[in-house]
């Protein structure tokens, strides 16, 4: 007899008479402790506690507040929902025009680097980090580095579902932006399979594959940017007004960009500023294109 049935018989003689009573007693403790909202103290106690993994979703950057305003409203929806959210940004943002009172590039990096703790703490992300490549120039950087410190990042995370930017560099069309969506593809078919970077999973880890990659875009374009062919809608997250506010906060964290601020803002505020868009590239699993309202829509749980 477990401790648990040992309080219950004691606490409630009426246990010793039997399985039937034993039956009906539960019955009635589980309908008692649901009323009471305590199902999940219930299930504890009987050894239930549930086993299913936490969804993730990883989110990756080139810069230091994309992660706000590109990306801000869906990371604090999901995790709003539940979802373990993380963030790694591949450069600390030191080629920026706006320097804030920075006198050199490791000021920068260090004040830009405080500014997305900051904002990733408003968004509540889980877990953040940015890497150290060089600003202005992933399109010049190795490719397989950065590739292979994606993947490192995917074996290690472990995320159902992935956001970057499309190779349209987003609707900015930032050089930057592009090469982080290529460079996350990549790491999204190479982190699955063990004959790319073998190094990685000689030190413990295992293959991973992702369940959808996304890229950022929108139905429309900016008339005073770079000409950009952005990826076809096929997902709008509703992130309500209330998240586009947070959003804009958090954007406004990134205190070296503070000339941006309301520029951004009015970029972002078309519908309101409540939905973000999304291209569905790859799937795990074979399917047809179809629109979609939520990016964890056919993800299982493992
Ligand atoms: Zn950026």
């Amino acid at each position: 007899m477990n401790s648990f049935s040992a309080g219950l018989k004691s606490s409630f003689p009426l246990l010793k008479q039997g399985a039937s009573t034993n039956i009906w007693f539960l019955f009635n403790f589980v309908v008692i402790c649901r009323k009471a909202g305590e199902k999940i103290v219930f299930r504890r106690y009987l050894g239930l506690r549930s086993q299913k993994p936490m969804l993730k979703l990883l989110c990756v950057t080139a810069h230091p507040d994309d992660e706000a305003g590109a990306f801000g409203g869906t990371l604090l929806l999901y995790h709003d929902r539940g979802v373990e959210t993380h963030v790694v940004c591949i450069t600390a943002g030191t080629a920026a025009r706006n320097r804030g009172t920075a006198r050199s590039n490791e000021e920068l990096a260090a004040m830009r680097r405080a500014e997305l703790a900051a904002s990733c703490k408003l968004l509540k992300v889980s877990q953040y980090e940015v890497l150290d490549y060089p600003d202005g120039k992933l399109n010049r950087t190795d490719l397989y580095q950065v590739v292979g410190d994606l993947t490192l990042r995917m074996r290690q995370i472990r995320p159902h579902v992935v956001l970057t930017f499309g190779p349209d560099g987003g609707l900015t069309g930032h050089v930057d932006h592009a090469m982080a969506g290529v460079f996350t593809t990549l790491a999204f078919e190479w982190a699955g399979r063990p004959d790319r970077y073998p190094e990685q999973l000689e030190q413990g880890l295992t293959p991973h594959r992702a369940q959808k990659l996304y890229y950022l875009t929108a139905d429309f374009v900016l008339p005073d940017r770079r000409i950009i062919a952005p990826p076809t809608v096929t997902t709008r997250i509703e992130v309500g007004a209330e998240r586009f506010e947070k959003k804009d906060e958090a954007f406004r964290q990134h205190l070296t960009q503070a000339p941006l601020f309301e520029k951004v803002k009015k970029n972002l505020g078309r519908h309101g500023g409540g939905v973000e868009m999304y291209h569905l590239a790859v799937t795990r699993d074979p399917r047809e294109a179809k629109p979609e309202t939520d990016l964890f829509e056919g993800v299982v749980e493992e």
